[in-house]
């Protein structure tokens, strides 16, 4: 317990206390406490007849925190063999997953994981994702190291955003690049709409490559002219922000990864091949490369597909990462239970897996279980508000196969979060929960959230290790 001479008293983080700084907690908020030479800003308080700061978790503190304890700050960790991404939505999150990461110390967190389209949705910023995630790692003694991904960037000036703002690893989705018009063309469209290119021809057509583990990519005529028509314009724009905006001064800034999965195309080997060689050829440093897979990787919900063609086609992705030195990168990774083992057996262990909403969602089962009747009001809402929502989010849900809520028992309520139908109309709808406001111009549902979900923090934190922790045990294959 730390107490003020004015009578005030607050909870101390065990965890937390590092050369005489902790962190502590107040009725609603949580503060940093530190000997006044030490550079944080906030209240000058006396305890136990000694001068001490009483710091708010602002962003100034956070960059005293990473000053002073180098471990707070991300750092580039993508060239460990294990990673996972657990984008935190909430900035409530963190506690959580470090209790999944201390225990499955082979996996190296990356906790900062937001795209700009999550950030619109939440209405927050690069810095303050990290800021969360630095306060959290203070707060719980996690000093093994940890990332941060701006997630899902498009253009330079995303990228730069993001550095800016602290990233140690960029995820640059070219989709706008891909050309997902190309699968659709019959032969004679695709030869016409071809443009010759000699170059390429003579490195790749009628080319067979060995890429080792017995998988041989070759390019007949057909393939090679559609390949260059799905996938130049996305190689270009790759090469074009690694040199001019992920590398400054010839230094690479932070972990690159490209992202080629959100398209209607799914990525075959021999494209995947051709992406990487010509990154390679062009000195492009990648980390990691999220193909777009076979089945569907809906939001929450578990693997949509053949497992077996999943397994194979994983296999040959695996062995082209391996053949250039990269890892594979699994997006929408939330819930994917079916797929984890055969991911972690044919990465041999190496990959990076993105997860992000599902912490969302047991945050919404813990108001479910905690407050029933806010759990309704939010229910009802989010079923009006789907269908807006549906413009960010690619689901199937059938939102009549969701039972009326008006029919459930307090009691059956956390039982919707095992439909998956319902999973989805929460897991999409988050924005639009968020940032309702009523007439008056305060916040619907939002203020009253953080606050149980503050007043509840010891049990979300245990609901996302066991949840969590599930998608950890799966792909390390315990
Ligand atoms: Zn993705």
């Amino acid at each position: 317990m730390f107490r003020t001479s004015d009578g005030r008293s607050f909870d101390i983080y065990r965890e937390s206390v590092h050369d005489g700084v902790f962190m502590a907690a107040g009725p609603d908020k949580d503060f940093i406490v530190a000997e006044p030479s030490l550079g944080f800003c906030g209240e000058e308080v006396v305890s136990d007849g000694k001068t001490r700061i009483l710091a708010p978790l602002s962003h100034a503190n956070a960059d005293r925190l990473r000053a002073l304890f180098p471990w707070t700050a991300p750092s580039r960790v993508l060239d460990r063999d294990k990673t996972m991404g657990v984008g935190d939505r909430l900035g409530i999150a963190a506690d959580g997953h470090i209790r999944v990461f201390k225990k499955y110390s082979e996996i190296t967190p990356v906790f900062a994981q937001q795209s700009i389209r999550e950030l619109t949705l939440t209405n927050r910023t690069f810095s303050d994702v990290i800021d969360a995630a630095t306060f959290a790692v203070f707060r719980n003694g996690f000093t093994t190291g940890w990332g941060a991904d701006g997630d899902h960037v498009k253009t330079a000036k995303e990228v730069a955003y993001a550095l800016e703002s602290g990233c140690t690893m960029i995820t640059l989705d070219c989709s706008e690049q891909i050309d997902n018009t190309v699968d659709g063309l019959s032969k004679a469209q695709v030869d016409a709409r071809y443009v010759k290119n000699a170059g390429l021809e003579a490195l790749y057509l009628n080319k067979s490559f060995d890429v080792g583990e017995g998988v041989t990519i070759s390019f007949d005529e057909e393939l090679f002219r559609r390949t260059v028509l799905i996938y130049c314009k996305a190689i270009d724009h790759a090469v074009d922000i690694f040199f001019n905006t992920v590398c400054r001064d010839g230094v690479q800034l932070a972990d690159f990864e490209v992202s080629i999965d959100e398209t209607m195309t799914p990525t075959l080997p021999a494209q995947h091949f051709f992406v990487a060689n010509e990154l390679a050829r062009r000195k492009v440093r990648i980390s990691t490369v999220a193909p777009r897979f076979c089945g569907e990787f809906q939001k929450g919900i578990d693997y949509i597909g053949d497992l077996e063609q999943f397994a194979a086609e994983m296999k040959i992705h695996a062995a082209i990462s391996r053949h250039f030195g990269y890892k594979i990168s699994i997006h929408s990774g939330s819930d994917k239970f079916s797929i984890f083992p055969s991911a972690g057996k044919e990465t041999r262990g190496r990959f990076h897996l993105k997860t992000a909403g599902t912490n969302w969602l047991e945050a919404m089962k813990l108001v479910a279980m905690k407050d029933p009747a806010l759990y309704r009001e939010v229910h009802k809402y989010a079923l009006s508000a789907f269908k807006a929502a549906t413009a960010y989010y690619h689901v199937t849900t059938d939102l009549n196969r969701i039972p009326c809520i008006d029919n459930l028992t307090d009691d059956q309520l956390p039982g919707l979060f095992g439909n998956n139908d319902s999973r989805q109309l929460i897991h999409i709808t988050y924005g639009l929960i968020l940032s309702e406001k009523n007439a008056d111009g305060s916040f619907r549902f939002r203020d009253r959230l953080y606050r149980l979900w503050r007043e509840n923090r010891e049990e979300y934190a245990q609901l996302l290790f066991n949840h969590i922790g599930h998608h950890a045990e799966a792909i390390l294959q315990k």
